[in-house]
């Protein structure tokens, strides 16, 4: 178990519109209330990125700043190492389709980063509103819950797996998608990816302690239990929020 955790915060100055920050500051503050010593390192755009730390976050944010972001993580390589290496990596919305294979912005297609095998263009109209789903991997069983915000429908490749079966809102093909067709995240090696805001570390805390537990090489049964009642009331209160009516979709 490493002494102290690192948490690397990913281009916070750039993908850091949605206050997805706020998942490192959970990371951090489940590490801290454990007894471990926990820190966050902002990394911003220039900065070189560290390919040996515990976890990293990386946010969402517009067209634009996607490809200032990926411009400057694919010539750094720092963050793609990291992911050779097993290292956690969560990415919300805009830093899914950034560490995929392909999106679209400033009216042409952007090559990611390619630690993911998505490929993301655009939906007719933009997908907002809550988002649940089923858990489809190991040591997560609590339903997943966010905030969906994005013009992006994202398709999976072979080499990535779902998050999760979505069971209220759209998930990564957005609203015009079947509902049975509906998964939500991709999932590939340490690589976790979502849709989900919130910042979905508050809002998932079992996500939270798989990253830690991976981040920190115990398994997540070993984590000491926290007992949060104020997070478990404001998961009932959104997982048991009305659907949006269809035509405010
Ligand atoms: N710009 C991307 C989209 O609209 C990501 C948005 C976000 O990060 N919320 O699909």
């Amino acid at each position: 178990m490493t002494d102290k955790l690192t948490i690397g915060l990913v281009l916070p100055d750039v993908l850091g519109t949605y206050g997805d920050d706020g998942n490192a500051l959970v990371l951090r503050q489940r590490a801290r209330m454990r007894g471990m010593e926990a820190e966050i390192r902002p990394l911003r755009l220039g900065d070189a990125i560290p390919d040996d730390l515990d976890a990293y976050t990386i946010g969402g944010g517009e067209d634009v700043a996607q490809i200032l972001a990926v411009k400057h993580l694919s010539k750094d390589g720092g963050l793609a190492r990291a992911a050779a290496a097993s290292r956690p990596i969560l990415a919300i919305c805009a830093g899914l389709q950034v560490l995929g294979e392909s999106f679209t912005a400033g009216g042409g297609t952007v090559d990611g980063l390619g630690l993911i095998d998505v490929t993301t263009s655009p939906q007719k109209a933009r997908t907002i509103g809550e988002v649940a789903s089923a858990p489809l991997i190991d040591g997560l069983t609590d339903t997943l819950t966010g905030f969906e915000n994005h013009l992006g429908a994202t398709v999976l490749g072979p080499d990535a797996s779902p998050l999760g079966r979505v069971t209220g809102g759209s998930g990564n093909l957005g609203d015009d998608s079947e509902p049975s067709d509906r998964v939500e995240g991709a999932v590939q090696g340490s690589v976790i990816c979502t849709y989900m805001h919130g910042p979905a570390l508050a809002r998932n805390p079992q996500l939270a302690d798989l990253i830690l537990a991976r981040a920190t090489g115990v398994a997540i049964k070993d984590l000491q239990p926290l007992e949060l009642p104020e997070i478990d009331r404001l998961r009932s209160e959104r997982i048991n929020s009305k659907p949006r009516p269809k035509s405010e979709r």
